[in-house]
């Protein structure tokens, strides 16, 4: 049984049965035919059923939010923004999908070639609890647009919300088997990949998570994409907007209570503006609320679990016993429910490895840099390489941290998040390959080449 535990409060919520072995077969015997049949479909009907599911998770929007407030603690609000986000990544592919996967002449020494994009068959997402909704569509809806069928493993803790999208997709009319949520536990995980009727896989989550699908991947030569941690930095200079920059340094830090692969978790400042900067820096992040997630005037709810808290607080005894410095909070806060206080770290050690892990909770680390060389550096010191946010009004400078950031997004003057339409996705220890826009529906799609 999967039991959620709501983390506001620690009590259970509802249960979910594991899946038998049989019932995990008929589910695979029916994406299997549910491909054979959508494989087939018109670019219409899939847009059509894709637009239905954008109506779905409209209707539905307080209920579905409310699950997963009630799963991994985030704000209602935030929530609700999420389950609004879904739509629109819904209505993307539903009104460009179509244009995405338009065949391309090819003029070769041979004559006349086109370039195709075909499905390739049911793909496996092993999803996180951060963005329960989110992070699922963002495979879903190319998946659909592609004539793929898709398979969810999602966390163990936000089972009532994979329910849920299954609840929506079929609402919406979607044939039998074209989107099956799979109540299990990652130790199934391995054989579902290795098993033929399975075309690929796609992970969002930890390293750690990631390196075992990728390892159960390589061994059956199946793709995969892999969209993992973060350490990103938010570099900061001189000709920086700095009211703006600090007020966004907290929000891009805590926002989810800390807990986004592309949060802002590193803030590289200059010296010649570090003291101003930290002045407001830190008046924002001790103003942070934490709180029932239900309340509007929260700003953060718990963290997703009581596990979730207690590895961010020995990442930190861990950082403060290598040299590190809590300039305020970092702290459980007493009482129910999985809560911490905001806070600021300085003199990190920045070459222990605890500094240059992923910290899934509202604590920033701060640096003071002497220049665009050193900010950069420090920037690429970690084995992550997601997001960045550089914050300048020197277009030279500019160029350069486009050029030399070592991430897969570089955010100007703003804070950095997903949209439907752009690629998403890291370098380094931070996976590879790319989620959203034409890319991520490419990703699993068969690029075929027609001669004649
Ligand atoms: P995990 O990476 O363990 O979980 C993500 C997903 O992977 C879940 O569905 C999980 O299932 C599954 N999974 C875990 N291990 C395996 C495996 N061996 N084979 C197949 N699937 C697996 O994240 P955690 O919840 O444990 O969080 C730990 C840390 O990971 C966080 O502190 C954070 O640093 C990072 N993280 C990063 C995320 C991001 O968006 N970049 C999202 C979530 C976590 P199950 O829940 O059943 O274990």
């Amino acid at each position: 049984m999967f039991t959620s535990i709501n983390p506001a409060t620690g009590a259970p919520g509802e249960s979910f049965a594991e899946l038998t072995a049989d019932e995990i077969e008929t589910k695979l015997q029916r994406a299997a035919q549910a491909y054979k049949s959508w494989r087939a479909t018109d670019y219409a009907t899939r847009t059509a059923l894709l637009s239905a599911i954008a109506e779905q998770f409209e209707a539905n929007r307080q209920r579905l939010a409310e699950i997963a407030v009630r799963e991994m603690g985030k704000t209602l609000k935030s929530a609700l923004a999420e389950v609004d986000k879904c739509a629109v990544g819904f209505r993307h592919y539903a009104q460009e999908g179509p244009a995405m996967l338009a065949p391309r002449e090819i003029a070769t020494s041979g004559g006349r070639a086109t370039a195709r994009w075909l499905p390739i068959g049911a793909v496996l997402a092993v999803m996180p609890w951060n963005f329960p909704y989110w992070q699922v569509v963002r495979f879903l809806a190319p998946t659909i647009m592609a004539g793929n069928v898709g398979l969810l493993k999602h966390a163990s803790s936000v089972q009532g919300v994979g329910a849920a999208i299954e609840e929506m997709v079929i609402a919406a009319g979607a044939p039998a088997g074209l989107f099956q949520n799979l109540a299990i536990k990652s130790d199934k995980v391995d054989a579902l990949i290795a098993d033929d009727r399975i075309a690929a896989v796609t992970l969002t989550g930890s390293e750690g998570a990631g390196m075992k699908v990728a390892e159960a991947a390589g061994r059956a030569l199946k793709k995969v994409v892999l969209e993992l941690g973060g350490s990103d930095p938010f570099i900061v200079m001189p000709s920086a907007d700095l009211d703006l920059a600090a007020k966004t340094a907290v929000t891009a830090r805590v926002q989810n209570t800390g807990q986004s692969c592309v949060c802002a978790k590193r803030m590289i400042v200059h010296a010649d503006i570090y003291d101003a900067f930290l002045e407001k820096f830190a008046a924002g992040m001790q103003a942070v609320k934490a709180g029932d997630p239900m309340d509007a005037a929260t700003d953060i709810g718990p963290l997703s679990s009581e596990a979730q808290r207690q590895t961010v607080l020995d990442q930190l005894e861990m950082i403060q016993k290598e040299g590190g410095k809590l300039l305020f909070g970092g702290e459980a806060l007493p009482g129910k429910g999985a809560y911490m206080s905001t806070g600021i770290l300085v003199d990190v050690p920045i070459d222990h490895a605890v500094a240059k892990e992923e910290l899934f909770g509202p604590v920033a680390m701060l640096f003071k840099v002497d220049d665009i060389d050193a900010a950069i550096a420090l920037a690429n010191d970690v084995p992550f390489g997601l997001g960045s946010s550089i914050w300048t009004n020197d277009a030279a400078e500019r160029e350069r941290f486009e050029r030399e950031i070592e991430a897969g997004m570089t955010a100007v003057n703003q804070m950095l998040s997903s949209s439907p339409e752009a690629p998403f996705g890291g370098i380094k220890r931070s996976g590879h390959g790319r989620e959203l826009g034409p890319y991520g529906l490419h990703e699993f799609m068969n690029l075929k080449t027609v001669l004649g």
